[in-house]
Protein backbone atom coordinates (compact mmCIF):
# COMPACT_ATOMS: atom_id res chain seq x y z
CA UNK A 1 0.00 0.00 0.00
CA UNK A 2 1.25 3.03 -0.75
CA UNK A 3 1.86 6.23 1.51
CA UNK A 4 -0.37 8.33 0.96
CA UNK A 5 -3.06 5.21 1.32
CA UNK A 6 -1.66 4.82 4.26
CA UNK A 7 -1.59 8.27 5.44
CA UNK A 8 -5.71 8.56 4.09
CA UNK A 9 -6.59 4.90 6.19
CA UNK A 10 -4.07 6.81 9.20
CA UNK A 11 -6.61 9.84 9.63
CA UNK A 12 -9.90 7.69 8.71
CA UNK A 13 -8.52 5.39 11.95
CA UNK A 14 -8.08 8.50 13.87
CA UNK A 15 -11.75 10.03 13.19
CA UNK A 16 -13.07 6.29 14.00
CA UNK A 17 -11.22 5.95 17.34
CA UNK A 18 -12.28 9.51 18.42
CA UNK A 19 -16.09 9.00 17.61
CA UNK A 20 -15.88 5.88 19.63
CA UNK A 21 -14.30 7.64 22.20
CA UNK A 22 -16.95 9.81 22.49
CA UNK A 23 -19.77 7.14 22.25
CA UNK A 24 -18.09 5.16 24.68
CA UNK A 25 -18.26 7.92 27.33
CA UNK A 26 -21.67 8.28 26.62
CA UNK A 27 -22.02 4.66 27.05
CA UNK A 28 -20.54 4.82 30.44
CA UNK A 29 -22.76 7.97 31.70
CA UNK A 30 -25.92 6.10 30.48
CA UNK A 31 -25.10 3.46 32.83
CA UNK A 32 -24.46 5.72 35.99
CA UNK A 33 -27.45 7.08 35.06
CA UNK A 34 -29.36 3.61 35.00
CA UNK A 35 -27.79 2.75 38.43
CA UNK A 36 -30.62 4.20 40.50
CA UNK A 37 -33.22 2.58 42.10
CA UNK A 38 -36.28 2.14 40.32
CA UNK A 39 -39.26 1.60 43.14
CA UNK A 40 -41.32 0.05 39.88
CA UNK A 41 -40.57 -3.66 39.31
CA UNK A 42 -40.97 -3.22 35.56
CA UNK A 43 -38.67 -0.11 35.56
CA UNK A 44 -36.07 -2.10 37.47
CA UNK A 45 -36.32 -5.54 34.95
CA UNK A 46 -36.27 -2.70 32.13
CA UNK A 47 -33.39 -0.53 33.71
CA UNK A 48 -31.22 -3.87 34.37
CA UNK A 49 -31.76 -5.44 30.36
CA UNK A 50 -30.73 -1.69 29.07
CA UNK A 51 -27.84 -2.39 31.66
CA UNK A 52 -26.64 -5.48 30.34
CA UNK A 53 -27.50 -4.42 26.67
CA UNK A 54 -25.20 -1.20 28.04
CA UNK A 55 -22.63 -3.38 28.80
CA UNK A 56 -22.34 -5.18 25.66
CA UNK A 57 -22.06 -2.02 23.53
CA UNK A 58 -19.32 -0.43 26.19
CA UNK A 59 -17.51 -3.96 25.63
CA UNK A 60 -17.61 -4.01 22.28
CA UNK A 61 -16.71 -0.27 21.85
CA UNK A 62 -13.12 -1.15 24.36
CA UNK A 63 -12.57 -4.27 21.64
CA UNK A 64 -12.62 -1.89 18.79
CA UNK A 65 -10.51 1.43 20.47
CA UNK A 66 -7.94 -1.52 21.24
CA UNK A 67 -8.03 -2.82 17.23
CA UNK A 68 -7.77 0.35 15.93
CA UNK A 69 -4.83 1.63 18.66
CA UNK A 70 -3.02 -1.08 17.62
CA UNK A 71 -3.16 -0.99 14.18
CA UNK A 72 -2.03 3.04 14.36
CA UNK A 73 0.66 1.63 16.24
CA UNK A 74 1.60 -0.60 13.46
CA UNK A 75 1.02 2.24 11.11
CA UNK A 76 3.91 4.25 13.11
CA UNK A 77 5.93 1.42 13.27
CA UNK A 78 5.72 0.33 9.04
CA UNK A 79 4.55 -2.90 9.82
CA UNK A 80 1.06 -1.90 8.85
CA UNK A 81 -0.68 -4.56 6.34
CA UNK A 82 2.06 -7.32 7.03
CA UNK A 83 0.51 -10.58 8.20
CA UNK A 84 1.28 -11.13 11.92
CA UNK A 85 1.60 -14.93 10.91
CA UNK A 86 3.62 -15.51 8.07
CA UNK A 87 4.75 -12.18 7.49
CA UNK A 88 3.14 -11.54 4.00
CA UNK A 89 1.54 -8.79 3.02
CA UNK A 90 -2.31 -8.67 3.45
CA UNK A 91 -3.91 -7.43 0.04
CA UNK A 92 -5.23 -3.70 -0.20
CA UNK A 93 -8.39 -4.84 -0.58
CA UNK A 94 -8.70 -6.46 2.36
CA UNK A 95 -7.07 -3.40 4.16
CA UNK A 96 -9.76 -1.26 3.01
CA UNK A 97 -12.61 -3.24 3.88
CA UNK A 98 -10.80 -3.90 7.31
CA UNK A 99 -8.05 -1.77 8.06
CA UNK A 100 -7.73 -3.64 11.65
CA UNK A 101 -7.10 -7.34 9.75
CA UNK A 102 -4.20 -8.48 11.58
CA UNK A 103 -3.52 -11.60 9.09
CA UNK A 104 -3.53 -12.52 5.11
CA UNK A 105 -6.76 -14.26 3.71
CA UNK A 106 -4.41 -17.22 3.49
CA UNK A 107 -3.70 -17.09 7.88
CA UNK A 108 -7.11 -15.88 8.23
CA UNK A 109 -9.08 -18.76 6.45
CA UNK A 110 -6.29 -21.40 8.27
CA UNK A 111 -7.01 -19.90 11.95
CA UNK A 112 -11.38 -20.39 10.98
CA UNK A 113 -10.25 -23.45 9.77
CA UNK A 114 -8.68 -24.45 12.76
CA UNK A 115 -11.54 -23.27 14.57
CA UNK A 116 -14.12 -24.81 13.59
CA UNK A 117 -12.28 -28.23 13.83
CA UNK A 118 -11.17 -27.35 17.15
CA UNK A 119 -15.25 -26.75 18.11
CA UNK A 120 -15.80 -29.80 16.23
CA UNK A 121 -13.46 -31.49 18.71
CA UNK A 122 -15.11 -30.02 21.86
CA UNK A 123 -18.63 -31.28 20.87
CA UNK A 124 -17.00 -34.83 20.25
CA UNK A 125 -15.10 -34.97 23.59
CA UNK A 126 -18.60 -33.66 25.38
CA UNK A 127 -20.94 -36.12 23.24
CA UNK A 128 -18.20 -38.69 25.07
CA UNK A 129 -17.58 -37.71 28.19
CA UNK A 130 -21.94 -37.43 28.67
CA UNK A 131 -21.70 -41.00 26.77
CA UNK A 132 -19.24 -42.11 30.13
CA UNK A 133 -21.57 -40.20 32.04
CA UNK A 134 -24.49 -42.16 31.10
CA UNK A 135 -22.19 -45.02 31.53
CA UNK A 136 -21.81 -44.68 34.92
CA UNK A 137 -25.38 -44.34 35.42
CA UNK A 138 -26.26 -47.71 33.67
CA UNK A 139 -23.48 -49.13 35.90
CA UNK A 140 -25.25 -47.80 39.26
CA UNK A 141 -28.43 -49.10 37.42
CA UNK A 142 -27.36 -52.65 37.77
CA UNK A 143 -26.66 -52.52 41.78
CA UNK A 144 -29.90 -51.61 42.15
CA UNK A 145 -32.51 -53.80 40.05
CA UNK A 146 -35.83 -52.28 39.97
CA UNK A 147 -37.03 -55.65 39.55
ZN1 LIG B 1 -0.46 -14.78 6.50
Amino acid sequence: MNINNIHYLKSALMKNLHDLHLSSCKTSAEMKTEEKLFPDLFDQATAELRRSIALIIRGREREMIREIEDALVRIDRGEFGICQNCGDRISEKRLWAKPTSLLCLACKEKEEGEQRRRSALNNRAAMSLNNSWSGEFEKEAEFFPTH
